[in-house]
């Protein structure tokens, strides 16, 4: 057995709908602007740009009914809602039609985005990581598996900030829908079981604040809800 020279990390994990196992999490992969009305709010043509595809540390993974507290270096931090796609089944240059093969589950969950560190690094041409990839910022609610959705094409998709609606799409409104997003993912890394793919936000992105509650859903998935806590002192 291999000796560390310091403990090794915990495996980051979701729950499971229903059940006390939970999906062990490898990666978070995320989609960028893979909604019209989202890319036109955030000042971009929806109809010139393939999917373009970001990343968050494994454990900035977090359950639904949590407190995260405001993270550090921000006075913006924006809710994303999204649906996540749970990879079951590994594979590299995955076909479309075979895309389904290799989900696990779905789940409802939130992109956490320091937006003003986001804007910053876009100006800047810097990297995306320190305002999408911070501690806690990839909360998920519990995964249901594949078998027992249907294909997600369609369903209603929300946010609501202290019962405020802030989102609310649909599904069908995704520009590349899961089958596409998980196809073209695998072009570009090899997919492993424990992978995570946030597919991407719908329009009414906005801040919350310490104190406010996010909560979400996706017909059929069961919700998300999170607190934010006060700024670390
Ligand atoms: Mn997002």
């Amino acid at each position: 057995m291999t000796e560390f020279v310091v403990a090794p990390p915990p495996v980051p994990s979701v729950a499971v709908s229903g059940s006390a196992e939970r999906f062990p999490v490898r990666r978070i992969f995320c989609v960028g602007r893979n909604y019209a009305a989202h890319a036109r709010e955030m000042g971009n043509d929806p109809d010139r740009e393939p999917p373009f595809f970001f990343a968050k540390p494994a454990d900035a993974v977090v359950d639904s009914g949590v407190e995260i507290p405001y993270p550090p270096l921000t006075e913006n931090l924006h809710h994303e809602i999204e649906l996540v796609v749970a990879i079951g089944r590994g594979g590299f240059r995955i076909s479309r039609a075979s895309a389904f093969d290799h989900v696990w589950g779905y789940a409802v969950g939130i992109d956490l985005t320091r937006r003003d560190l986001q804007d910053e690094a876009k100006a800047l041409r810097r990297p995306w990581d320190w305002s999408k990839g911070f501690d806690r910022s990839a909360p998920c609610g519990p995964l249901t598996r594949a078998a027992q959705w249907r294909t997600p094409d369609k369903g209603r998709i929300w946010l609501a900030v202290d019962g405020e609606t802030r989102q609310d799409a649909d599904l069908a409104e995704l520009i590349w829908p899961v089958e596409d997003i998980v196809a073209i993912c695998s072009e570009g890394m090899e997919l492993q079981p424990g992978d995570l793919i946030f597919t991407g936000t719908p329009a009414g992105v906005g801040a919350i604040k310490p104190g406010q509650r996010a909560t979400g859903g996706i017909d059929g998935l069961e919700g998300i809800d999170i607190r934010v806590g006060s700024t670390p002192s």
